[in-house]
C-alpha cells in the first residue's frame, strides 16, 4: 500500500500560533489559565493541554472562575462585548485570534460603519462568525450557508458587502456570491473573498490527492468545520473515510485500496498525522514485509545503527588524515554515539508525543537499554585506557558532556547557584553540544594517538575532518529538531526552535556546507590539501548531506518515519562507503 499525505496537511498558522502560545503561556507559570471556549477542535491536543494547566472556559462555568486567571482569546476571535466581559473578569486577556480572523473583524466593522448591509456567508453557530457578528450592525447583517437562505434576505437592493467564514468550501462560496449578485441584479455589490489562503490551498490539495489516490482518509476533529469541507470535497471524488481517533481505524476497511491519500484538518497535529499513518502501514502490510520493517525498526530506534555510522565515520577520518585506521578509536566513537542516543531517548520527554513507538520500546526494553548503555560506558572507559592517559581523559570528559547534554536543567531554572542557572541556559544549545562531543571526541582521539597529523598539508585535511565531522552531526540535530519543533513545544522541550527562527536555523544549517567546501577548494589552490580523488571525494557526502537536509525540511510529515531517521544518517554512511572504496583500490 503507498501512502501519500498532504504538503499542507495539519496546523495552519494560526492554529500553530494559538497552540505554541498556549503551552508557551503554560509552561512559565502553575496557575491555571483559560481559554474562552476550545482552542482547536482537536481532541487530542485539547488533553494535552488541559494536562499542562490550560482549561476551557466555559459561561456555565460562572465569570468568578476567570478571577485572578489569565485567559485566552482563541484563533477564532470575540465579539468586543465578549472581549470586554473577559477583560472585567480576569486579571489578563491573551489575544490570539488569528490575523486573518481580525481582518474580516475590520472589514465588516468599516463597511458597517459606511452604511453597507453585510452578508457573511459561514456557518452563523461557529464562533468564528458570532464573533464577527459583534462588530456590524446587527439589524443589517445577514448569515447565509444555503441557498434557501438567499430568500429570507431583504428584497430591496443597497451597498452590500459580502464576506466568507475562512474555512469556507471555495465552490460554495463562488456559488452564493453568485446567486446573491443574481437576486440585487449586481447593484452596489462588494465582495471580499474572506477564506483564508491555508483553507484554500488544503481545499485545493485534497482535489488532487483525491484524484491520484484510491480512497482519501480525512483526519481532524468532528467539531472542525474546515475538516468537515475537506471530508465532503474528498467524498465527491473517491471513497473517504473520518478519523478523529486512532480508534476509528478499526472501523475502516482499507484493504481494497492499493493507494491512500492523507488529508488533515488546520487544527490536527502533525504527530497524529503521522501516528494515523504507521498504524495504516503496519495493519496493511504483507507479513514478511512487516517482519523486515520491524527488524528495521529495531535497528534504528535502538540506535544500533549510529554504532555503525560513527565506526564508519571514524573509517573516512582516519583516510582523510592517511593514518593507519584504529579499531579501538572507531569503537570508542561508535559507542559514544550509540550510548549518548540511547540515553536522550530515555531523557527526552518529548518522545510520548512526538514518537510513541519509539516511547513504547524503550518503556518495554528498560533494563535491556540500561545495561547496553552501562556496558558501552564500560568498554569505552577500557578501550581508551589502552590508548593512554590522554585519551582516556578526553573519553572521559565527552561521556560527562554528552550526560550532560540528556539531563534536563527545566526544574533548576529557578536555581539561586549561579553555574545552574549558567548551565540551564544551555539547554536549547543541546544541538551544538552533541555535535561538538562527537567531533572532539573523534578528532581529538586521533589526534592523541596519531602525533604526525598535524604536520604538512595533514594540518588543513584534520580542519577538514573537524569541519565534516560537525557538519554532519549539526545537520542530523537540526533536521530532528525542525522536525519535533511542534511536538517538543508542546511537551515543553526547549531547543535550538524554542530561541531561533526555524527559518533562521534552516538559512544557517544550509549555509554550512558551502563554507566547508569553499574550505576545501580554497585549500586545493593554495596547495595545502592534496589534489587527487582519494581525498577529495568527500565532498560528495558533504553536498548530499545539504541535499537531503533540503528534501527532509521540506516534508514535516512521513508516512514512514523511519525513512526520515535512516535518510539524516545516510552522509555518515556515505562517508565510510567511500573510505572503504579507498581501502580496497587505493
Ligand atoms: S484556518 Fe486560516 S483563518 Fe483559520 S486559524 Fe488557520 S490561518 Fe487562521
Amino acid at each position: 500500500m503507498r501512502i501519500e499525505i498532504g504538503k499542507f496537511a495539519g496546523f495552519c498558522d494560526g492554529v500553530k500560533y494559538a497552540v505554541e502560545e498556549a503551552f508557551l503561556i503554560a509552561s512559565k507559570t502553575s496557575d491555571t489559565i483559560y481559554v474562552d471556549g476550545k482552542l482547536i477542535h482537536n481532541p487530542q491536543t485539547l488533553d494535552m493541554l488541559e494536562s499542562s494547566g490550560v482549561k476551557t472556559y466555559t459561561d456555565d462555568l460562572g465569570a468568578s472562575t476567570l478571577n485572578g486567571k489569565s485567559v485566552i482569546i482563541r484563533a477564532h476571535g470575540v465579539s468586543p462585548e465578549r472581549k470586554k466581559i473577559l477583560i472585567d473578569n480576569s486579571n489578563k486577556v491573551v489575544n490570539l485570534t488569528c490575523k486573518y480572523v481580525g481582518r474580516i473583524q475590520s472589514i465588516v466593522k468599516k463597511h458597517s460603519n459606511d452604511g453597507y448591509r453585510v452578508i457573511i456567508i459561514g456557518n452563523a453557530s461557529h464562533p468564528e462568525i458570532i464573533g464577527i457578528l459583534g462588530f456590524a450592525n446587527k439589524s443589517d447583517t445577514f448569515v447565509v450557508l444555503k441557498e434557501e437562505s438567499i430568500d429570507c434576505l431583504p428584497t430591496t437592493s443597497k451597498k452590500t458587502l459580502i464576506v466568507a467564514q475562512t474555512t469556507l468550501e471555495q465552490k460554495l462560496f463562488t456559488k452564493l456570491v453568485a446567486l446573491i449578485k443574481e437576486k440585487y441584479n449586481e447593484n452596489d455589490i462588494t465582495v471580499k473573498n474572506t477564506i483564508c489562503n491555508a483553507t484554500e490551498l488544503r481545499q485545493n490539495e485534497v482535489l488532487e490527492i483525491a484524484e491520484r489516490n484510491d480512497a482519501v482518509l480525512i483526519i481532524g476533529g468532528k467539531e472542525s468545520s474546515n475538516t468537515k469541507n475537506l471530508y465532503n470535497i474528498a467524498k465527491a471524488i473517491k471513497p473517504a473515510f473520518y478519523v478523529e481517533y486512532k480508534k476509528d481505524l478499526d472501523s475502516i476497511d482499507l484493504s481494497k485500496y492499493k493507494n491512500i491519500g492523507i488529508m488533515a484538518g488546520a487544527s490536527t497535529p502533525d504527530w497524529f498525522i503521522e501516528e494515523v499513518a504507521s498504524s495504516i502501514k503496519e495493519e496493511y502490510t504483507k507479513k514478511y514485509k512487516k517482519a523486515i520493517s520491524k527488524t528495521l525498526n529495531f535497528i534504528l530506534d535502538s540506535y544500533l545503527s549510529h554504532a555503525i555510522a560513527g565506526i564508519l565515520l571514524s573509517f573516512a577520518v582516519y583516510n582523510i588524515l592517511s593514518q593507519k585506521f584504529n579499531y579501538s578509536i572507531a569503537l570508542i566513537v561508535g559507542l559514544y554515539y550509540f550510548s549518548m542516543s540511547l540515553i536522550n531517548g530515555y531523557t527526552n520527554h518529548a518522545l510520548k508525543i512526538s514518537d510513541k513507538n519509539k516511547y513504547t520500546l524503550y518503556q518495554k526494553n528498560k533494563y535491556v537499554f540500561y545495561t547496553l548503555i552501562a556496558l558501552s560506558i564500560i568498554a569505552m572507559i577500557s578501550l581508551s585506557y589502552k590508548e593512554g592517559i590522554d585519551a582516556l581523559s578526553l573519553t572521559v570528559f565527552s561521556i560527562l558532556m554528552g550526560i550532560a547534554y540528556n539531563v534536563s536543567f527545566k526544574n533548576l531554572k529557578d536555581s539561586k547557584i549561579k553555574y545552574i542557572k549558567i548551565l540551564s541556559k544551555l539547554i536549547p544549545l543541546k544541538s551544538l553540544i552533541i555535535s561538538f562531543a562527537v567531533t572532539i571526541l573523534l578528532n581529538g582521539l586521533i589526534f592523541l594517538t596519531n602525533e604526525d597529523v598535524l604536520s604538512e598539508y595533514r594540518v588543513l585535511a584534520f580542519l577538514f575532518c573537524i569541519s565534516m565531522v560537525f557538519l554532519f552531526m549539526f545537520m542530523r540535530q537540526a533536521s530532528i529538531e525542525i522536525k519535533s519543533s511542534q511536538s517538543d513545544k508542546i511537551a515543553g522541550s526547549t531547543g535550538l526552535t524554542t530561541y531561533i527562527n526555524i527559518k533562521h536555523l534552516i538559512a544557517l544549517t544550509s549555509i554550512m556546507p558551502v563554507i566547508v567546501l569553499m574550505a576545501m577548494i580554497l585549500g586545493i589552490v593554495k596547495g595545502y590539501y592534496p589534489l587527487n580523488f582519494d581525498k577529495t571525494k568527500y565532498f560528495i557526502p558533504v553536498i548530499y548531506s545539504s541535499i537531503i537536509f533540503q528534501i527532509l525540511i521540506r516534508k514535516p510529515v512521513y508516512s514512514n518515519r523511519y525513512l526520515f531517521y535512516l535518510l539524516i544518517d545516510t552522509p555518515l554512511y556515505l562517508a565510510g562507503i567511500l573510505a572503504l572504496i579507498s581501502y580496497l583500490f587505493y
